[in-house]
């Protein structure tokens, strides 16, 4: 199954930026997953390409108007999720990041200025996603940021797929400390056990490891594991 991204934005030569690289610039070029962008400006009505216009009620800002929006999703749309990045949206958490890797096709518009009128998010059914508690410039960096977990996540993206097994927060752990050689460095030597060969341990010696960083760092993250047992 290919997964189909169509971006809705007024900086289509953002994309693929960095998602062109690595892991995600393989998988596009394998056609594991496929990028269009649609340039919103071009569903303009006029001939300077407005997409927005000032608040009703007033404030700051500018708005991103709801009848070009319309238009380019109108015109563009061939089914499945439609995503507003938005700080108002669902935390992207990697359990969402897991659910979304699992579409086939994905919409994903991107806000500028003070965001998009209300009426898109209600007329398209749209769900908006949030990458973090703070605000962007745009939606785009949000989008990219997204797109890098969910693809990563696309079968015969990761060479070892069972590195994504033990990772942060899969099963609300942190992960635990990694190491490799030199065995000794600055003093510093590689923790005993992780060269014991003993599979057994090492991996209690993991878990242990795991939880502490966790109480230490993000409790938050602990009390659901402790609740999902
Ligand atoms: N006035 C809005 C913020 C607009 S920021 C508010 O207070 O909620 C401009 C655009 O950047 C938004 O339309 C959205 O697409 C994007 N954006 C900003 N912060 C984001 C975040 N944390 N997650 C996802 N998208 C974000």
């Amino acid at each position: 199954m290919v997964m189909e991204v169509k971006i809705l934005t007024i900086f289509p030569e953002i994309f693929p930026g960095f998602l062109g690289y690595s892991l995600t610039g393989k998988a596009l070029k394998d056609g594991i997953w496929q990028l269009e962008t649609v340039n919103i400006r071009d569903y303009a009505f006029d001939k300077h390409g407005s997409v927005d216009d000032t608040p009703c009620g007033g404030g700051a800002g500018m708005i991103m108007r709801p009848d070009v929006l319309g238009n380019a999703i109108d015109n563009t749309y061939t089914g499945g999720r439609i995503i507003y990045m938005s700080p108002r949206g669902k935390p992207l958490t990697q359990a969402k990041v897991k659910e979304l890797s699992k579409e086939k096709s994905l919409t994903i518009i991107c806000g500028r200025f003070e965001g998009i009128d209300e009426r898109i998010i209600e007329e398209y059914k749209v769900d908006e996603i949030s990458i973090g508690d703070y605000i962007l410039t745009g939606g785009e960096q949000a989008a990219m940021i997204m797109l890098d977990a969910i693809v990563r996540l696309l079968p015969g993206v990761l060479g070892n797929a069972a590195s994504t097994e033990n990772e942060s927060y899969e099963d609300n752990l942190l992960e635990y400390p990694q190491y490799t050689r030199p065995i000794s460095w600055k003093n510093r030597d590689v923790p005993e056990i992780l060269l014991s060969g003993h599979h057994e341990n090492i991996a209690k010696w993991q878990r242990q490891q795991a939880l502490q960083i966790t109480k230490e760092r993000r409790p938050d993250l602990l009390e659901k594991t402790l609740d999902s047992k």
